[in-house]
């Protein structure tokens, strides 16, 4: 299979509201909050995963094209795994499990976002300033329904709205690929994760997200 070579998508991804990306058990620290975000092992700043964005596009694209991948109890449970030449979730995003497909790699690649530079700024002013953490710390109840009292309170962090990404999506074009279909597919899933969330505790407020100043191989991207 030839590769014919790449198109380039680059933008900014503000927080419109916290943003919750869950850190791994390593991280957590004695004394800590229950719920941590992942933070760079060396700076300490909040990243978001590249895996998270891929991961939150596939699942609403799925939802969205109905392509699930069923579980052992044959529950539309699982990423969709079906290979077909047409599914573009598994063309674009690989077919979940499956090695007997033929179409060949996965075409998308999502790089880690890093903090953009005007964000880092700003928060570089804060702590050395005003001494101020960035990362919001939010505590969380449960409402007993009986006495009405918030009971087991959980912390947990968040990237504090207004903080904005630069990220970078990679589309590889093979031989006989239909790139205008696979950017379209690509600008989709960007559209569903702005009109659902990102990250964990969506439903709660958390994750919301846009995306600005996109651009595909220097060009205006307009969602
Ligand atoms: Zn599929």
């Amino acid at each position: 299979m030839k590769l014919n070579g790449f198109k380039k998508i680059i933008g900014v991804l503000r927080c419109n509201s916290g943003l919750h990306i869950g850190g791994s058990a390593e991280q957590i620290e004695i004394g800590g909050v229950d719920l941590p975000i992942i933070k760079h092992p060396v700076t300490g700043e909040p990243y978001i995963p590249g895996s998270s964005l891929k991961g939150k596009m596939r699942c609403q694209l799925e939802k969205k094209e109905g392509k699930f991948g069923l579980n052992k109890k044959k529950e539309p449970t699982e990423p969709c795994k079906c290979g077909e030449p047409d599914c573009l979730v598994c063309k674009i995003f690989g077919s979940h499990q499956n090695t007997g497909h033929n179409l060949g790699s996965t075409r998308i690649i999502v790089r880690d976002s890093c903090l953009s530079v005007a964000t880092k700024e700003e928060y570089s002013h804060l702590l050395e300033e005003k001494g101020l953490s960035f990362i919001e710390k939010k505590t969380e109840n449960i409402i007993n329904r009986k006495s009405g009292a918030a009971e087991h309170p959980r912390s947990l962090e968040r990237i504090p709205a207004g903080a904005e990404f630069d990220i970078e999506i990679v589309l590889q074009e093979y031989e006989g690929d239909n790139i205008s279909d696979m950017i379209e597919f690509v600008k989709e899933g960007l559209r569903l994760v702005q009109q659902t969330y990102l990250g964990g505790f969506g439903s709660r407020g958390s994750g919301n997200v846009s995306f600005h100043e996109l651009q595909l191989d220097g060009t205006p991207f307009i969602l």
